[in-house]
């Protein structure tokens, strides 16, 4: 079995871009109309009114981000791993299962976390940046098969053609980007994650839908990989 998790509202409680731009506007004499800005932004993306990649160069044309704020978000979000993850990812390890973290948010800010969870740096595929000397973001590397509007599957398609990782395939996720790998049959099974967000999109659409990490260890080990 292959297990595909999203990042954010998934294996963190929090959103990581979301963080990494309020860190970067901390100082910012203009934080309020600045956070105004990025949200309104956020909502057209998650209203579709927007494409996801859209969504994140205007998010990221607001703030000034650097590569350091990602790296001190990447640290701060160990402590906010969701309930009981670390232990299901060492234990689906453990029993010889893959496990890939899939995101459309940021490398930097997702590999102090991976590393936590015994997820090897290979096996994250996540977007990434380039910077000029001190660190500020130049722009995001769009041959990168996660900067994309199709959702996960693009990226375990990647990730199919390029390791083989070994069937059935699971995705989790609680965002219409993750549930776009099941309904568009790059993957052989969803479970929605809702313990942190519950959308309105994976309650109604999903196969399934987990509250808890425990209720996706049922799942997993119960119905999938059986
Ligand atoms: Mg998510």
């Amino acid at each position: 079995m292959t297990i595909f998790f999203d990042f954010d509202s998934t294996l963190v409680s929090k959103e990581s871009l979301d963080e990494v731009i309020a860190l970067a506007l901390a100082d910012s004499p203009d934080r309020i109309e600045q956070t105004e800005a990025v949200a309104a932004i956020t909502d057209k993306g998650m209203e579709g009114a927007i494409p996801f990649t859209e969504s994140v160069r205007q998010r990221l044309a607001v703030a000034p981000v650097t590569h350091q704020h990602f790296e001190a978000i990447g640290k701060e979000l160990c402590e906010h791993i969701t309930p009981r993850m670390a232990e299901l990812c060492a234990e689906l390890i453990e029993r010889g299962h893959e496990v890939y973290i899939i995101s459309g948010g940021f490398k930097t800010s997702i590999l102090p976390v991976a590393k936590l969870l015994g997820v090897h740096a290979d096996n994250v595929w996540a977007n990434t940046y380039t910077t000029d000397q001190s660190g500020v973001l130049t722009g995001v590397d769009t041959d990168n098969p996660c900067f994309t509007d199709f959702g996960k599957s693009p990226v375990i398609e990647a990730i199919v053609r390029k390791n083989a990782p070994p069937r059935p395939y699971v995705m989790v996720g609680d965002g219409a980007n993750d549930l776009a790998a099941f309904e568009s049959d790059a993957v052989d099974h969803f479970c929605g994650f809702a313990g942190n967000k519950a959308r309105t999109v994976i309650l109604e659409r999903a196969p399934r839908v987990a509250y808890t990490t425990s209720e996706l260890r049922d799942f997993l080990f119960s119905e999938v990989a059986v």
